[in-house]
């Protein structure tokens, strides 16, 4: 059976794609899809024989499907997804205090950045998604709550996937498609310069959250690799050109790490980092992964820090972690299955 890649599609595409005789049809379809209806056999203003048809060239009109859902006492449920190759992708649905649900969306198949703290950075990079495949976690959250914002925090660096990423989220954006606010969409960055330099010329307007973890160079090249390309000077130039253009607030993601990055010197290296940014230190005390060598702050450990914050007025929040005990929490999303024998 052919495979094919709808969600993302506009109807004309679509008409093509489906060697559909009339374009009315292709707009049916596109508007069942927008529904989460994925069936051919469902779609019902369709003729008999063109949902026959379809099917029986196609089967499904969406290229992956849910192979295990958990959720946990905060309400988060985390999807395994297999993808069309036998790959396999997680995603989480966050519900907050406010009952506000958000989508953690995978942007790669594993990564490449190698991040010591964090589960995916252990896999390698297997492959890039296409933008279809980003929509279509969307669409099997969707199924199980009402999203009202997108984060790009699951598996993989959204910004060493541009052009999918930017075209899934231009596609959540359109108005007769899902009509996601783009200051409900965040992407998170591991600080590749070369990609904010590039969202910074998109002048897109979506949220930004850049993965930090240390103002100390030495320290972050240890945790994350990426610091011997773009270290933190370049990092700090490329935010302040981000933010010279226009670009809001953005965060800088925290991931407490107890003994290494929580004490006064962290603390005063952190206030000359972020001293002429406007941004916020979002706090993550860091989410346990039985095969990493680091500890979750104590309680105590953080409200210590926290006083050094204050001391040298630095924003921050602190984040409340859901979707822990789900192994959905940031940095814990990682699977095994790389990609079937085909
Ligand atoms: S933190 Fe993000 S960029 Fe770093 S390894 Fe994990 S998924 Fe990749």
């Amino acid at each position: 059976m052919d495979k094919i890649f709808l969600y993302g599609a506009s109807p004309t595409e679509i008409y093509e794609e489906l060697n559909l005789d009339k374009k009315f049809q292709a707009k049916q379809i596109y508007q069942w899809l927008i529904k989460g209806v994925t069936d051919f056999n469902l779609m019902s203003n369709l003729s008999k024989a063109l949902r026959e048809r379809l099917t029986n060239e196609f089967g499904s009109a969406i290229s992956s499907k849910v192979i295990d859902t958990q959720v946990d006492d905060s309400g988060a449920t985390k999807l395994a997804i297999e993808l069309y190759d036998g790959a396999i992708v997680e995603s989480v649905l966050l519900i907050d205090k406010n009952e506000r649900m958000t989508a953690c969306l995978s942007s790669q198949v594993g990564c490449a950045m190698g991040c010591k703290f964090c589960r995916t950075g252990t896999m390698g990079l297997v492959r890039n998604l296409k933008a279809a495949e980003i929509i279509e976690q969307f669409v099997h959250l969707r199924a199980i709550g009402n999203v009202t914002h997108i984060v790009f925090m699951g598996m993989g660096e959204p910004l060493a996937n541009f052009a999918n990423v930017l075209s899934s989220i231009r596609f959540f954006h359109r108005e007769d498609a899902f009509y996601i606010s783009l200051r409900r969409i965040t992407i998170s960055t591991c600080g590749v310069v070369s990609g904010i330099n590039k969202l910074t010329e998109q002048n897109l307007n979506v949220k930004l959250a850049v993965s930090l973890v240390t103002a100390d160079n030495n320290l972050r090249s240890d945790i994350m690799p990426i610091n011997d390309s773009y270290n933190l000077e370049k990092l700090k130039k490329s935010l302040l050109h981000y933010q010279n253009k226009g670009g809001s607030r953005f965060t800088l993601e925290y991931c407490m790490l107890s003994g290494v990055n929580c004490d006064l010197q962290s603390a005063k290296k952190l206030a000359t980092f972020t001293n002429g940014l406007d941004a916020v230190v979002n706090l993550i005390p860091w989410n346990p992964a039985a095969e990493l060598p680091w500890t979750t702050p104590t309680t105590q450990e953080i409200n210590t820090f926290t006083k050094y914050l204050d001391e040298f007025h630095i924003k921050y929040a602190r984040r409340f972690t859901r979707g822990r005990s789900v192994n959905g929490a940031c940095g814990q999303l990682a699977t095994k299955s790389r990609i079937k024998e085909v």
